[in-house]
C-alpha cells in the first residue's frame, strides 16, 4: 500500500505479557484527532524508555505506537488553528502512552494538543530539546516564578549528564546563574563544564538517607532523580528557596522530612510536562528558541534514525544516554 508507513508498536497478550515491534500502519488506522503531521523528527525520552522495556506501566491502551513527542508537517487539518504546511510540535497529552505517538512516519492528533514550532528553532532542534528540555525550561520558569534570580545562590541540578538534567544546566547558565551538577559519571566532567556547570559533585553525596536538615549549600534545584537525591536536595537548599521536582530516573518515593518547608521555608515546585496548560507550552517554547545556546543544544544531542530507537530505548533506562537523542524520520 503506498500510503503505508513504518511504526514501532507495542502490544500485550493474554497473560499480559508486553512485545514490542516494527511494522508497517495505514493512516486509517491512526487513531482519532483533527490534525495529521508528517513526523520529521521525534526522539527518546525516559518515559519512551519505561514504555518500550515495559518496566513501567507508561502503555495504557494495546497496540499502541509510543513516542511521547514529535516535531514535523502538518499534512492535513480540520482544526482552525493550523493548515497543510505549518511546522508544529508535540509533546504529551497522553501521546504515547494512550493516543498513537511519535515513532511512526505519521501521527494524528489532536490540533489543540499542538505547538506551532517557535521561529528560530529547526524541527530538528525542536527535538534535540525534545519533551526533557521543554521539561527543563518548565522548571526554570517555577524557580523564576518563585523569584530564585541569579543573585539568590547557586542551583543544583540532579540527573546532571541526562536529558533535563543537560538542558536544565545550559539554561540555567546562560541566565546567569552559578550551577552545581551532580552526576555519576565523572567521566562527563568535561562535557558538563562545556554546558555551563560551574561546579561538579558526585551523586553519591545526595543518594544517602537524607538528614531533615543539612548544610546548606544552594537556593534552589532543578532535580530529575526522585526519592532520596531529592530529600537531600531539600534538606540542603538555604532559607526560602525552591526546588523544582520533574522527575524520578532514581525512584518515585519522597523519603525526606518536612523540616525543610517548615524551619527553613523552602517550597517544593512541582512540575508536569503533560497536561500543562497551552499558555505555558507556548511561553516555555518561544524562549527555549531564543533562550537556548544552539552549539550547546548541538553538543548535547546527537541524531539516530529510526532502527536505532528500540536501542537508545533500552538505554536509556539504563542510564547510558548522554544528553539527548534525536531520532530523525
Ligand atoms: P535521562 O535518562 O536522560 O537522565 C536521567 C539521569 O538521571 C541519568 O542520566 C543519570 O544522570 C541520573 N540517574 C539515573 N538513574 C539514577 C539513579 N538510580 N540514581 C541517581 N541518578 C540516576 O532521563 P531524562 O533526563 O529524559 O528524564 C529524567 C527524569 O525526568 C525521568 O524520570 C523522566 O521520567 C522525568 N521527566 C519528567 C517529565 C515531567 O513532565 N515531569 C518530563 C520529562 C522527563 P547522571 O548519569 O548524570 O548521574
Amino acid at each position: 500500500m503506498p500510503d503505508n508507513f513504518k511504526a514501532i508498536v507495542i502490544s500485550r497478550d493474554a497473560d499480559k505479557k508486553q512485545s514490542v515491534a516494527v511494522t508497517e500502519l495505514s493512516e486509517a488506522e491512526l487513531m482519532e484527532g483533527d490534525v495529521t503531521v508528517a513526523v520529521e523528527y521525534t526522539t527518546v525520552n525516559y518515559k519512551d524508555g519505561l514504555a518500550i522495556t515495559g518496566k513501567a506501566p507508561v502503555v495504557r491502551r494495546f497496540p499502541l505506537v509510543p513516542g511521547i513527542d514529535f516535531a514535523g508537517t502538518v499534512l492535513s487539518s480540520s482544526h482552525p488553528d493550523f493548515r497543510a504546511g505549518d511546522k508544529v510540535i508535540l509533546n504529551g497529552w497522553g501521546v504515547g502512552e494512550t493516543h498513537h505517538g511519535g515513532f511512526a512516519r505519521r501521527a494524528r492528533v489532536k490540533g489543540d494538543w499542538l505547538v506551532p514550532l517557535p521561529g528560530g528553532l529547526t524541527a530538528r532542534d525542536a527535538m534535540a530539546a525534545g519533551t526533557a528540555g521543554y521539561t527543563a525550561m518548565l522548571s526554570v520558569m517555577a524557580l523564576e516564578r518563585h523569584g530564585i534570580s541569579p543573585d539568590r545562590g547557586a542551583i543544583v541540578v540532579t540527573g546532571a549528564a541526562g536529558g533535563v538534567g543537560s538542558v536544565a544546566i545550559s539554561l540555567l547558565s546562560r541566565l546567569g546563574y552559578h550551577v552545581i551538577a551532580s552526576t555519576g559519571r565523572p567521566a562527563e566532567s568535561d562535557f558538563l563544564e562545556e554546558l555551563g556547570a560551574a561546579e561538579i559533585i558526585d551523586r553519591n553525596e545526595l543518594s544517602a538517607p537524607a538528614k531533615p536538615l543539612a548544610k546548606e549549600r544552594w537556593a534552589g534545584g532543578v532535580d530529575a532523580v526522585g526519592s532520596h537525591t531529592l530529600a537531600n536536595v531539600l534538606s540542603m537548599t538555604s532559607y526560602g528557596g525552591a526546588v523544582a521536582a520533574c522527575g524520578l530516573a532514581g525512584g518515585m518515593d519522597l523519603p525526606g522530612s518536612v523540616a525543610p518547608f517548615i524551619l527553613r521555608g523552602v517550597s517544593l515546585l512541582g512540575i508536569d510536562s503533560v497536561m500543562a496548560p497551552k499558555a505555558l507550552r507556548l511561553e516555555a517554547w518561544r524562549r527555549l528558541a531564543t533562550e537556548l545556546d544552539h552549539g550547546k543544544l548541538a553538543a548535547l544531542s546527537r541524531t539516530i534514525g529510526f532502527d536505532g530507537i528500540i536501542g537508545a530505548a533500552q538505554d536509556i533506562v539504563a542510564g547510558k544516554i548522554r544528553g539527548r537523542v534525536v531520532v530523525e524520520m
